[in-house]
């Protein structure tokens, strides 16, 4: 890749780029955060999160002395709350082997839990100026098509990755310009070539999307019974759902999964990546039995949005 081609996506990335408020800065706590945020989250949902997360836990330290409970709630609305559990469990790695100061090298990030290759690239190349190439979903499709070959697997692109991150000069805002153009212009589906800036080099301009090849996975259907025990006095009775599995660690009314749809419509459905769930509430004035506690208010309490939007069907207070 020519020192050229470098200089067209560069100049359009100085010119074109979306102003977000992590290419502003420097430093390593917020890059981390909003890296671990933007994995599988749209930029739309991260952008209000990411700054009430630093009025909440302004430095490594706050992070890794807070209880795990005000971190998921904080990470309340993104989803995949295990990337917060990972995020805890770094804060508390850096306090007692760095000193509390997030590292600098390479492979000390990437150590890590919940950072791989791809991010600590990004951490490193826009904190530190180090030539470690990203190589997300709209990187690869972006490299795919440049070079015109949409079978290549994952060594190789990390191969064309890595020799355009050198020639480049600037790997923080060569990293930060191959994922703008895969956001913005060379979509999946819809990639706008008439606007690419380097349309005039890449192989696939102009032509045909490539047909999807990847199968698509199955949705499966899970129909769940949610309890919503009530008390006038005491507020609602949750249980937290296990450390594994769908909404871990986070508060739940009760909750059973039926064997078979009932005849009623649920009350609610909340889609994930690869599964339906159909929420049947059911209110009760009974006292609820087994683990759990009464809340009265929800303000600090971790629920997934699912849940939420349930609760606002039955009227209750979240
Ligand atoms: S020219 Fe078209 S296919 Fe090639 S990188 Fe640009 S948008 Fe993607």
């Amino acid at each position: 890749m020519s020192s050229v081609r470098c200089n067209n996506l560069l100049e359009w990335y100085g010119k074109k780029a979306r102003k977000l408020p992590w290419r502003e800065t420097s430093d390593l706590y917020h890059i981390w955060i909003s890296e671990i945020m933007l994995q599988q989250t749209q930029v739309k949902t991260v952008l209000p999160r990411y700054s009430n997360w630093f009025e909440k836990f302004p430095d490594i330290a706050s992070l890794a002395s807070a209880p795990i409970d005000e971190l998921l709630k904080s990470w309340e609305g993104l989803g995949y709350y295990r990337r917060a559990r990972f995020i805890h469990r770094a804060a508390r790695i850096i306090v007692s082997e760095h000193s509390g100061v997030f590292p600098e090298s390479f492979n000390a990030i990437m150590a890590l839990p919940g950072i791989g290759r791809s991010t600590a690239g990004a951490i490193a190349s826009f904190s530190f100026g180090q030539p470690t190439p990203v190589l997300d979903g709209n990187v690869k499709r972006v490299l795919k098509r440049w070079h015109g070959s949409p079978e290549t697997g994952d060594r190789q692109l990390w191969t064309w990755a890595q020799n355009a991150i050198d020639v480049s000069g600037n790997p923080a805002d060569w990293n930060q310009a191959m994922m703008e153009l895969g956001a913005t212009i060379c979509s999946s589906r819809r990639p706008d070539c008439a606007h690419c800036p380097v349309s005039w080099n890449c192989s696939s301009a102009f032509q045909p999307v490539e047909p999807c090849t990847t199968k698509k996975t199955a949705v499966k259907h899970a129909h769940w019974q949610v309890t919503l025990y009530t008390c006038p006095t005491r507020g609602i009775w949750l249980t937290r759902r296990p450390d594994s599995g769908i909404w871990a660690s986070l508060w739940t009314p009760p909750i059973i999964e039926l064997a078979s749809p009932p005849e009623e419509k649920p009350c609610h459905i909340h889609m994930l990546t690869h599964r339906k769930l159909h929420l049947y509430g059911d209110l009760s004035n009974l006292s609820p039995s087994g683990e759990g506690q009464w809340f009265s208010s929800l303000e600090s309490v971790a629920l997934p949005t699912g849940i939420h939007r349930l609760l606002e069907k039955y009227g209750v207070a979240s």
